[in-house]
Parts: C-alpha cells; sequence; structure tokens
C-alpha cells in the first residue's frame, strides 16, 4: 500500500502525518508555525525521519498562488501573516524529496478528503466551507478541487446586512464580508469572549451566523450548482447553529432549486465527517492525488 506524507499547514499550527487513508493514518506531529524557514524545515525533517514516502501532500493556509505557469506557484500569497507573504511552500520539499507534491489550499484538500472519506463520499460537485478563525470556501467541480484563475475565496463574499445590525466587521480588507461579519474573530468582537464560552449569549449569536452563513450558502448554492454543501471548523460547534443555518439557507433560496435533494437540507447542509483530522487526511488526499497524477 502506498504511504503519504501528509502536512497540514495552518497559521498556528502545523500537522504533519504519515499514511494512506483513515484506516492507517499515524499519530500527528503537531507543532507552532513560526517562521517559513523553521516552519517547512521541521516538516522535511519529519518526513526524513519517517523513512521513505510515495508522495507529499500539502494543504496550506491562503491565500496562495495556485496560476497554472505562475513564477509564484506554491507560493503564499500576500497575507497580514508576518514573513509569510511570498513564501515558497512547496520548493523546499520538491528540492528535498524526489516524490510527486500535492499542493493546495487546507481548505480544498480538505474537500477532496471528505470527498474520499467523509461527508461528501461519491458525490463530484458541492461546496465545503470552513468557519473558524477565518472562513474559507472551496469544493470539488466534477471530482476535481475547484481551481481556476488561482483558488475561490468564498469567505469574503458580500453578503446583506442583518437589519438593525451595526457591527463594522473584522475582516482586514472588506470590514464587512462574509469572513469578517461570521468567523470566530467576530463572535470574539461582538460579545468580548470566544464562542465556547458564550454562555446565555449563545442563542443570540447564533441566530447571527445563521443569517450570515444561511444567506452565504444560499448565494453559493445558487452560484456553483452543488450536490451538497459541507460545513467545517471550530464555529460550527455553536449548538443548534447547523439546523438555524439550514431554515435560513431554504428561506433565501425563496423557491428556487426546487428539488428533494435541496428541500430536505439536512442532507444537502451537512457537517463535515473527517472531524479534527479533515485537515491532515486533505493533505494525505493531495499526496494521493498528485501521485495519480505522475502515473
Ligand atoms: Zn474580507
Amino acid at each position: 500500500m502506498a504511504r503519504y506524507a501528509g502536512i497540514e499547514g495552518g497559521g498556528t499550527k502545523f500537522v504533519v502525518a504519515f499514511g494512506s487513508g483513515p484506516d492507517d493514518l499515524g499519530d500527528p506531529i503537531v507543532y507552532p508555525t513560526t517562521t517559513p524557514a523553521e516552519t517547512l524545515g521541521r516538516a522535511i525533517a519529519e518526513i526524513r525521519d519517517a523513512g521513505p514516502v510515495d508522495a507529499i501532500g500539502i494543504a496550506s493556509f491562503g491565500p496562495l498562488d495556485l496560476r497554472a505557469g505562475s513564477e509564484a506557484h506554491g507560493h503564499i500569497a500576500e497575507t497580514p501573516k508576518p514573513g509569510w507573504s511570498g513564501a515558497d511552500v512547496t520548493g523546499a520539499f520538491r528540492e528535498a524529496f524526489d516524490v510527486p507534491v500535492g499542493f493546495d489550499t487546507d481548505v480544498n484538500g480538505a474537500a477532496l478528503g471528505e470527498q474520499r472519506w467523509g461527508a461528501a463520499a461519491g458525490l463530484a460537485t458541492f461546496v465545503y466551507l470552513t468557519v473558524g478563525t477565518g472562513i474559507g470556501g472551496g469544493g470539488l467541480v466534477r471530482s476535481k478541487p475547484m481551481r481556476g484563475l488561482s483558488h475561490p475565496e468564498m469567505g469574503h463574499i458580500r453578503v446583506p446586512r442583518r437589519p438593525g445590525d451595526a457591527f463594522e466587521g473584522t475582516c482586514p480588507f472588506h470590514g464587512d464580508c462574509l469572513e469578517g461579519m461570521a468567523a470566530g474573530p467576530a463572535i470574539e468582537a461582538r460579545w468580548g469572549k470566544r464562542g465556547e464560552h458564550l454562555g446565555t449569549d449563545t442563542e443570540a449569536a447564533v441566530e447571527l451566523e445563521a443569517w450570515y452563513l444561511g444567506t452565504a450558502l444560499a448565494t453559493l448554492a445558487l452560484a456553483v450548482s452543488p450536490q451538497r454543501m459541507v460545513l467545517g471548523g471550530g464555529v460550527m460547534k455553536l449548538p443548534g447553529l447547523l439546523e438555524a443555518i439550514r431554515l435560513v439557507f431554504l428561506e433565501r433560496l425563496g423557491g428556487y432549486l426546487p428539488y428533494e435533494e435541496v428541500l430536505d437540507a439536512g442532507s444537502f447542509v451537512v457537517p463535515a465527517g473527517l472531524g479534527d483530522r479533515a485537515g491532515v487526511l486533505g493533505a494525505i488526499a493531495l499526496a494521493g492525488e498528485a501521485a495519480s497524477a505522475a502515473r
């Protein structure tokens, strides 16, 4: 059986694990994200220590340059994260190892993992949205991770403001885009505490979150024509949020997409199936994709 190295590159931590899928995934190695040289160097050292692999998959935080033929392909694009703008993520691995290297956003990687082993098993076209420190959206179209000019940035679409909501939003680029209004930092800024400590404010927070996320999902369903929409990320752990999103989603569609798959929102808007391993399994899936492409 093939043995892959999967690297989940996050803004705060990196995760490295070995295997070919959920059944044989080894214990993940987790360490903090510091400078690009130190962080990527550690991943290379872990792979060397672990012995030969057939391919490497990297699912990275973004934004990334994924433009075909770009000289900066595989580099981090401009990011507020100090030291990482322009960092060449794939180059060091290609230099160090003579195996195929798969690379995509953490979101597209997680989507690929969900299609192989999780909540989107067997589906060719679906949207994956993760709601945590930021909001990332991607998915697969005809079984290929969504890539075009570069990669989707669904977290930064505009959503109409909920009437009466005067919150300015936290996105440094847009203020009140979807991420600015509904990601974890927006919850913290609105209530002065993190989602898991909301207590009696939970219900009000869920209502607001559902307004923005349900509205965004309806927009994405209309734009992409997905067969399902999968939601992951820490904010989705808020009790009752998924159910509330489904209601807003159907309301926003206003009778459009009148198909039984959509009307049964319980099977159309679903939670991610791979839980905390979604990221690193996504990276393993990207390695598998790179290995097949090289054959
Ligand atoms: Zn934004």
